[in-house]
């Protein structure tokens, strides 16, 4: 019943826009209109008209020739055929059932339909009562109870999707709505229905609504993960911050002469600096990696000195954690393409961290091997194994996001700030590698960087 009366709306409409003055239309317009008026010119209805009464004439004359008419009587048959012929020819299609002017109206002609069909985002193209004209496969997989012909409110559940709509029927202005899908997971849809005015075959226009959906989701994350980083940093740096503070309130007051507490003070403010240093300092080197992160290093460096550099720099810790470091690398060298500043950052936070976390193994191992990576792609892979604690599997997969840790007290104790695993992971990817993490508990961990191996000029 709904649907009837959307009808009737929409077919007033056509008539009103056969009835415009002439003075209310455009000028490209008016050219189409005038052919397409109910009274078109006399040259027109002759042109269209010609061949009825050719053939009319024709047919009378023979009559009359033929002594079967006479001259009077075909005379007046052929006024009413030429009269019948020469009414206004726009009439008749004006007059032609409009369930006609609906089965070819341009709305519904096959290039409408294409362009909504080869819209990349689910698109649906509305009448302006709000019936589907046209909708895309997308938009029948987003909806799928939209039904061509049927009124879109029907289909679309969402409160959002329904306020927009009617406002934009009821304005015809563009309206946006956004809104959360649930099915099948949770989306960040955004609605925009806009006007659309689709010329009619009455030379006027129809006034469409095209409504298109874009999923936000990515957008939404990547804000969600700026907002939590930013969070995330300042909390980082303001506890430091904090315990600095305090301490030089202290050494200003309570502690002014105490030489002893003065001392233990500065010790203590001296780690939180270094603490806030080091988080800055990781900071940036993460942005600096991220700003690359689409060019890839091109200098071919040898990272066996590289590794040997990072163990001999790590020994006084090592030696300070009673751990000892096996190293197992070739004597030739072994070349990637890569920056060697950054791989100097890897290597050093994958064996400081099994040094800090996994010390209580008592050696941790670092091999190079060659190896085939799953696709088939010869790999060098640099291995750094502990034997410690090891990781629990359901910490393994979010590892590398900045700012996790297992244990934040360990870490933060261990002078950790969240942003080691993080920077590895993002120097792999500006490398073209990438890390594998293994750990059973109790065993130790194991992570792996593999760097794909640069072709010899023997195998170019
Ligand atoms: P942090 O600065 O805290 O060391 P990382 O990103 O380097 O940050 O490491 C993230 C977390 O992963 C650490 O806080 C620690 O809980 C865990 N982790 C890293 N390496 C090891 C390891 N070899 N053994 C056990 N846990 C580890």
């Amino acid at each position: 019943m709904f649907g009837s009366a959307g009808i009737a709306a929409a077919d007033d409409t056509d008539l009103k826009k056969t009835e415009l003055p002439e003075g209310k239309r455009a000028g490209p317009m008016a050219i189409d209109d005038s052919s397409s008026s109910i009274f078109s010119p006399w040259p027109d209805r002759l042109r269209h008209s010609a061949i009825i009464l050719l053939a009319a004439g024709l047919a009378m004359t023979v009559l009359v020739a033929f002594g079967e008419l006479s001259l009077v009587r075909a005379t007046a048959v052929f006024i009413c055929i030429g009269a019948a012929a020469l009414v206004p020819w726009r009439l008749h299609n004006a007059v032609a059932s409009r369930e006609d002017v609906r089965g070819v109206n341009p709305v519904e002609a096959a290039a409408v339909s294409a362009v909504v069909a080869g819209m990349p985002d689910p698109a649906v193209l509305l009448d302006r009562a709000g019936r589907v004209i046209h909708l895309n496969a997308a938009a029948a997989q987003l909806a799928p109870a939209l039904r061509k012909n049927e009124l879109a409110q029907f289909a679309l559940r969402s409160p959002e999707i329904i306020t927009a709509l009617r406002e934009a029927i009821a304005t015809s202005e563009t309206r946006r709505a956004t809104y959360l899908d649930h099915v099948p997971v949770d989306r960040w849809m955004e609605l925009i229905i806009a006007p659309v005015p689709v010329p009619t075959l009455f030379g006027g226009t129809d006034k469409c609504m095209l409504m298109t959906f874009h999923d936000q989701t990515p957008l939404r994350r990547v804000e969600e993960m700026r907002a939590d980083f930013v969070a995330n940093a300042s909390h980082e740096l303001r506890t430091p911050l904090a315990a600095l503070s305090g301490f030089i309130d202290t050494l200003q007051g309570p502690a002014r002469d105490d030489a002893k507490a003065r001392e233990r003070f500065l010790g203590i403010m001296h780690t939180q600096a270094t603490r806030m240093a080091r988080l800055i300092d990781d900071l940036l080197s993460l942005s600096r990696v991220e700003l690359s992160a689409h060019v890839r290093p091109d200098t071919l460096v040898d990272i066996v000195p590289i590794i040997r550099q990072v163990a001999d720099g790590l020994e006084p810790l090592a030696r300070e954690r009673q751990v000892a470091i096996e190293i197992d690398l070739p004597d030739t060298p072994v070349t990637i393409a890569g920056d060697r500043e950054e791989l100097l950052r890897l290597f050093e936070n994958l064996i400081e961290n099994a040094l800090k976390y996994g010390a209580s193994g008592g050696k941790v191992m670092v091999s190079l091997t060659s190896a085939v990576s799953g696709e088939g792609a010869p790999e060098v892979r640099v291995m750094v194994r502990d034997f410690g604690p090891g990781i629990a599997p359901e910490h393994l997969p979010r590892l590398t996001e900045r700012f996790y840790r297992v244990d934040v007290g360990d870490s933060r104790a261990q002078g950790g700030t969240g942003l080691g695993l993080s920077l590895v992971k993002h120097i792999l990817n500006r490398h073209r590698g990438r890390l594998l993490i293994e750990s059973v508990l109790k065993k130790g961990a194991t992570f792996t960087a593999c760097f794909p191996q640069i072709r010899t000029l023997a195998e170019s």
